[in-house]
């Protein structure tokens, strides 16, 4: 396997990840803006790190952290312009599925993931259907293999993902067992990867429109038993919530830091705003804030699975909205310009209301644990 040659064997040290998110990338970040691209140099320094082999098992050529292990990781990831934490959260989480459910061919992705030379994107989401399994995309039998048919949005990185790792439903119940997944390869004819949706923030994550229509799939592309494409989705899900929680605890703790300097910096009435309690306050309730997303991350690290995941990904949303909307007001107007650092970062942090699921779902999953349904 290609990738094992670059087997990466150590992880960087984290001040190295720290500078690496807020300074490096911060001077590529207002081109990627303006372009919608990930600015190329970057992704190489990226890569030359191995950030894509943090959690990846060691036989894949990865460095096998464990989700406690990889929280600080992903947490200065989360300081920097959004497609460099969004990369490091899906390259570190979408090999889980394909390591528990795939078949040696499926595997064979995964050494090239950690080494940068292949990505998955994880493709779940429709216009036509809710969340879960309300699915309308739908894959028939046909002989030994499969039609597919149907449409999946806002798919980060598709723009350059070399594999989709898509669910369909493969019966009409709508049952937790009428879905089935596929890893289907970029190239797969009648597989359209349609223009790139721009977002409002997130720049160069590459969200696009899958479609196809009564397209023919080989049964080797079949991921896990038919009937168990829920539990393929959720072995990825029920991680990459508590991933993207250490991911919302760097972006809010960059707000924060953005804050206090500015605070410091900025004079009114011949004295800086750092010493007015009304900004103090401010600066304390946001540290409140902060610290709370990250003592309820590294707990749910510990053991990473429903209600605990989704309790982490509902408190860290609204953590990292109230903490850059503070960051925001700290700053006055020039904040509200692209002069200002924090205007990229108050964008970025929306996404993440809609990433793995929205407040509302977290919260179907935290009641549904709490009456024990
Ligand atoms: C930046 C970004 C990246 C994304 N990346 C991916 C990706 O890589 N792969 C992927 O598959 N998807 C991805 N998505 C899609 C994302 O997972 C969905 O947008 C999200 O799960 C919400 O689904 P929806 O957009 O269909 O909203 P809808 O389901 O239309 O929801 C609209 C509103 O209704 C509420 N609602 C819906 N159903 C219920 C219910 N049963 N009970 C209570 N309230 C409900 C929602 O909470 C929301 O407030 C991404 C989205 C964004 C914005």
């Amino acid at each position: 396997m290609s990738g094992l040659d670059r087997t990466h064997v150590a992880p960087p040290a984290l001040d190295v990840v720290r500078a690496l998110f807020v300074s490096e990338f911060e001077e590529g970040a207002r081109a990627a803006d303006a372009s919608d691209e990930i600015p190329p140099e970057d992704l190489a320094r990226f890569h030359a790190l191995g950030l894509c082999a943090l959690t990846v098992p060691p036989e894949f050529g990865g460095l096998g952290l464990a989700p406690p292990e990889v929280v600080p990781y992903l947490e200065r990831a989360g300081m920097g312009p959004a497609w460099g934490r969004m990369l490091a959260h899906v390259a570190n989480g979408i090999w889980r599925p394909i390591v528990r459910y795939g078949s040696e061919e499926q595997q064979s992705v995964v050494a090239r993931m950690a080494a940068g030379e292949a990505l998955v994107a994880f493709a779940l989401t429709e216009r036509s259907g809710g969340s879960g399994r309300d699915l309308h995309s739908r894959a028939r039998r046909d002989g030994d293999g499969w039609r597919l048919s149907g449409e999946k949005h806002l798919i980060t990185f598709a723009d350059r993902a070399d594999a989709f790792l898509l669910t369909a439903a493969s019966d009409d119940r709508r049952a937790a067992d009428s879905l089935t997944s596929f890893l289907l390869p970029r190239g797969t004819p009648g597989l359209q990867v349609e223009e790139t949706q721009h977002t409002m923030g997130l720049a160069g994550t590459g969200h696009r429109t899958l479609r196809f229509d009564d397209m023919a799939v080989e049964d080797r592309h079949r991921l896990g038993p038919v009937g168990h494409g829920l539990e393929v989705a959720m072995c990825f899900l029920d991680y990459s919530r508590v991933s993207l929680s250490s991911c919302m605890v760097g972006t809010a703790q960059r707000a924060l830091d953005e804050a206090v300097a500015f605070a410091r910096e900025r004079v009114t009435f011949g004295r800086p705003i750092a010493e007015r309690q009304a900004i103090q306050v401010h600066l304390a309730d946001m540290h409140a804030e902060v610290a709370a997303g990250r003592a309820l991350v590294r707990q749910s690290a510990e053991a990473p699975t429903g209600a605990a995941s989704a309790t982490a990904k509902l408190f860290c949303q609204r953590m990292v909205g109230r903490v850059t909307d503070l960051a925001l007001r700290v700053h006055g107007g020039i904040g509200y310009t692209t002069a200002s650092p924090i205007e990229r970062l108050y964008r970025d942090a929306r996404g993440y209301w809609f990433e793995e699921g929205t407040a509302e779902i977290q919260q179907l999953v935290i009641a549904r644990d709490l009456l024990g349904r």
